[in-house]
């Protein structure tokens, strides 16, 4: 859009006015408190950066909102000199922007390609924010309403986060796989909901918004829940708790007092900046962060044991047995082998023995061609072995086949590194020296075995034609996390 200066203020027009990025100072008009605000913008505005397409009100009505006060616009793209930056997601890479003839602004408009998925941020965008009170939130005499108990080492977590939140600060929450993390922020939650805050919970994967909300509702059955994720219908809905992926945060803009941001470690957070720095603007400036996590990166774990990160461990899970140790068995050239249809004869006799007891087994390939290959070799054993990928259509089903025990053995690709649960499983890896076993996915890989009381073991072994360094990494974090949890008493021996 384009838009002059008068009386200190932006007011839009076609002729003599510029596109809002080459405005030097867009001026912020004092609230005018006499004015009747819209209390349905007041809703859709509060803590969010939105476009005018993403409104369902006039332009004319937010002007005027703008004027007395109320709404704030800035830019969708910031120039550094000459150097473009997307307001929104923070991208500066110039292979990242484009070009296009734009009907707004009647020029050839700059845009950001990056977060074009969530509508089109160009030069001449603003971007729209609210500047009046927040609305009010009524609270429930009883807030959190879970009836379960903590384990010994969940409460000493939940204390810490109690605490930061309390006093607006930082914090790693390092709790092994099946430790029962999410348990350990309703008291957190329940602190800041109580202090009027508001809470967001937000994580990579849309799969963990679908899992998260239940039970999140569930514990706090009074409060409004907002989970957003793309395509979700509380798009628009103001809420008190707000669990969401991390890409729906882009729509956010000081919002939140406490963030909560969960598998920190998982894709694509990791390897998408604009995903972190969304995370950031979504805070508000005074806010606390709490971060969760199995795998915490090199990085972290290193700033953790130098004292410069601060952080808690959940060292056992709820069930008070150790978490199974990987055992490395070296297995030749598998990827040769394989191509002439055969698998090493160790590998074949560790799945025989599975099979024969009736123990379900998951096994990891590192690619879905070699996985492809294996598929009908295995299925000598079992005509029912499946195999699953990312792009499976019927992914969903072979996991749930697999938990109602009829398939003996899985065959998959990191996709199910996390976040699924086997009651009774021993897991393998094929070729645990392929760089996509990271560290942290062995980690994952190994916490998908012994996680229900009923079944705590499970045996892990990593097929290998060679030790990497993940691999003893992955090996000693496990090792080091089951000696802290004897050392805290919180493993039976
Ligand atoms: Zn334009
Ligand atoms: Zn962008």
């Amino acid at each position: 859009m384009r838009f002059s200066l008068k009386n200190n203020l932006l007011i839009p027009q076609k002729h003599d006015s510029l596109p809002i990025s080459q405005i030097a100072h867009i001026p912020q008009p004092q609230q005018n408190l006499n004015f009747a605000f819209n209390r349905e913008l007041q809703q859709l505005l509060t803590g969010k950066q939105l476009l005018l397409d993403d409104l369902p009100l006039p332009f004319e009505e937010i002007q005027t909102h703008y004027e007395h006060g109320y709404v704030t616009y800035r830019k969708g793209i910031e120039f550094n000199g000459k150097r473009p930056i997307c307001t929104r997601c923070g991208n500066k890479d110039p292979h990242w922007f484009a070009s296009f003839p734009c009907s707004r602004c009647d020029e050839i408009c700059l845009y950001c390609r990056y977060c074009l998925m969530m509508g089109r941020i160009s030069a001449c965008t603003p971007l729209i924010g609210w500047n009046g009170p927040a609305p009010n939130i009524g609270l429930p005499p009883n807030i959190l309403e879970w009836q379960g108990n903590l384990s010994e080492g969940q409460t000493t977590a939940s204390n810490r986060v109690v605490e930061v939140i309390k006093q607006n600060k930082e914090l790693l929450v390092w709790a092994v796989c099946g430790a029962g993390k999410t348990e350990v922020l309703f008291a957190g939650v329940e602190v800041a909901l109580a202090a009027g805050k508001r809470v967001c919970i937000a994580t990579p994967r849309t799969d963990v918004v679908l899992e998260l909300t239940p039970r999140l509702k569930a514990a706090f059955p009074k409060i409004t829940v907002a989970s957003l994720y793309g395509g979700s219908e509380d798009r628009h809905l103001f809420a008190p708790l707000t669990i969401a992926t991390t890409h729906q945060l882009l729509r956010f803009y000081h919002a939140f007092d406490a963030m909560i941001l969960d598998e920190v470690d998982a894709f694509p957070y990791t390897v998408e900046e604009s995903l972190q720095y969304a995370a950031i603007q979504a805070r508000k400036p005074v806010s606390s962060m709490v971060y969760l996590t199995a795998t915490p990166n090199q990085k972290w774990q290193k700033e953790c044991r130098a004292g410069k990160r601060p952080f808690t461990t959940i060292p056992a899970r709820f069930h008070r047995h150790p978490l199974p140790v990987p055992q490395f068995i070296w297995c030749g050239n598998w990827q040769k082998l394989l191509q002439k249809n055969k698998l090493p004869a160790n590998i074949l006799k560790w799945i025989k023995q599975r099979i024969e007891s009736n123990k379900q087994v998951l096994i990891f390939f590192p690619h879905i061609p070699l996985m492809e290959k294996a598929l009908p070799i295995l299925r000598q054993f079992s005509p029912t072995i499946e195999a699953v990928h990312a792009e499976d259509p019927n992914r969903k089903e072979k996991v749930q086949k697999m938990r109602a025990k009829e398939i003996p053995l899985l065959l998959t690709t990191t996709i199910l590194e996390r976040g699924v649960t086997f009651p009774n499983i021993d897991v393998a890896v094929v070729g645990a020296e392929d760089s996509i076993f990271t560290e942290s996915a062995l980690v994952q890989i190994s916490g998908r075995a012994g996680r229900s009381a009923a079944f705590p073991d499970g045996v892990v072994t990593f097929f290998h034609y060679g030790k990497t360094d993940e691999m003893l990494k992955a090996r000693r974090q496990i090792v080091t996390m089951n000696r802290e949890g004897i050392e805290k008493g919180l493993i039976d021996v």
